[in-house]
Parts: structure tokens; sequence; C-alpha cells
């Protein structure tokens, strides 16, 4: 996003779903005229820097598609969002059920309560193993919704953490104040290589880039997410679908013992 768009001046903008915004349709108008910098990501959270002070807060929800399009030849059918540039090319966003277009300023940035009070996001160079061990200390309950709190560790997600517990070696029901330093720290190595793996890949499957381009993390690169039935490839054993709180797992029921 930062390659494709920074620089580009927004020109026009359409708001087809205001319940997606943080504020009236017409105080969100205030970003005509903006000119786009650069894009960082927090977890789920896109933040499109604009000048003057402005930020650009977009989150997909549990799918969606942020496109880019040279002409109106590409543009969606549906969708939430749609930002057209001086240039004449366009961004639109689009969820499959429901996401977020939030504006905040500098100031209102650092109060903005679904953004602010996230975790460290997995990706970043901030993220150690000492980091990580300081996270877990002192906390309680299953190791496995402690990684999907997004206020624990931002950017983890039900399809991702299936493959990190199994590489780990761990049940997803683990509780966190039993994790041995050698389970901790390969639970670490375990959320790199996952995560990298699905970045590497473009993404899921049915996930596009700015581009439309789909994404090539698909259950041929899945170790135990999603293969009921099927052998376990360390030791052959049939992938087991269990019920943990309110999530599925998958896992080996020989290599992760709860
Ligand atoms: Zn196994």
């Amino acid at each position: 996003m930062t390659k494709q768009l920074r620089g580009k001046r927004i020109s026009d903008l359409d708001v087809a779903q205001p319940r997606c915004l943080n504020m009236s349709v017409k105080k969100f108008r205030r970003i005509a005229g903006k000119r786009v910098e650069e894009t960082s990501v927090h977890g789920k959270w896109l933040f499109t820097r604009l000048r003057p002070d402005d930020h650009l807060l977009l989150n997909l929800g549990m799918a969606g598609d942020l496109l880019y399009h040279k002409s109106d030849t590409t543009l969606p059918k549906k969708y939430q969002l749609r930002l057209t540039f001086k240039d004449k090319t366009q961004l639109t966003a689009t969820f499959w059920w429901f996401g977020y277009v939030h504006l905040a300023s500098d100031k209102e940035l650092r109060k903005h309560k679904m953004t602010s009070k996230l975790g460290i996001s997995p990706i970043d160079k901030g993220f150690t193993v000492e980091e990580f061990a300081t996270l877990l200390s002192g906390r309680r309950g299953a190791i496995k919704s402690f990684l999907l709190d997004q206020k624990n560790v931002a950017g983890i997600g039900n399809v991702y953490v299936q493959d990190i517990l199994f590489k780990a070696r761990l049940h997803p029901l683990r509780m966190i104040q039993t994790l041995t330093e050698p389970e901790m720290e390969a639970l670490y190595r375990s959320i790199g290589e996952v995560l990298n793996l699905g970045i590497g890949l473009g993404g899921l499957k049915y996930e596009r880039d700015l581009y439309g381009r789909h994404g090539e993390y698909g259950p041929e690169y899945y170790l135990v997410a999603y293969k009921t039935g099927e052998p376990c490839p360390e030791c052959k054993t049939a992938v087991a679908k269990i019920r943990t709180g309110s999530t599925a797992s998958y896992i080996c029921p020989k290599c992760q013992k709860p």
C-alpha cells in the first residue's frame, strides 16, 4: 500500500456503509483533499497516515478485500468504502461481514479505543523471545486463548494458531503457568515460522492482495489445521477436532498431550 498509494491525493469518497465509520459521513469527508502517506500494520488493523494530521484506520473484520483500481472497469459490485484519488485511480474496501473504517487525528489516535490496547505484533522486531517470556510470566489460563487475545499478541488468528501449537507440541488447553522454558522457546519459534510462511505465500487462499491476486497459503501447507482424520505429519496418528472454549481446535492427540 505504501508503494502504490503514497503521494496520492484523495479527491472524492463514497461511503456505502456509514455504520462502519467512527463519525458521521459529513465529518468523515474531511479526508478529501488530504495526501496519502505510508501504511503500517498492527494486528488486524491497517494504519494509513494522511497529511495533514490524520490517520485512516482499516480493519477488514473476519475477511474482506482492499483493492486498487487503475480505472472504473475493475470496481467490485459491492463495497463499503471507495476512495478516488486525484489521478483517477481508486481504492475500495469490501467487508464480507463487518469491518471498520475509522479516522483519527494524531491526538485522537493515542486514545483510539480499538487500537490503543493492542498487544505487540509478532512480526515486529521488538517481539523477541525475552519479550514473549515477559508477556507470559504470571499469566494464567489456556495458551490458545492467550495467543488469540489481540490484547496480548496482535495478529494471530484461528487458522494460524492450530499449526503454531502443533509445531510447539502444545495442547491448546495447556495452562500457561505449567510451560517450561524450552516449551516457551519452541512456541516462540513456531509463531515466527508459521506466520512468516503465510506472509511469504501472500496470505490465505481466500485472501487477496491490493491487486486482487490470491494468497497461496492453503491446506497443502497446513500441518494439522482443518485436517480431521488425516495422519499427523510427525507420528501418523489421526488428527482430531476438539472443542476448546468458543473455538474449534485441530490437534494430534499423541504429539499434543493435555
Ligand atoms: Zn502426532
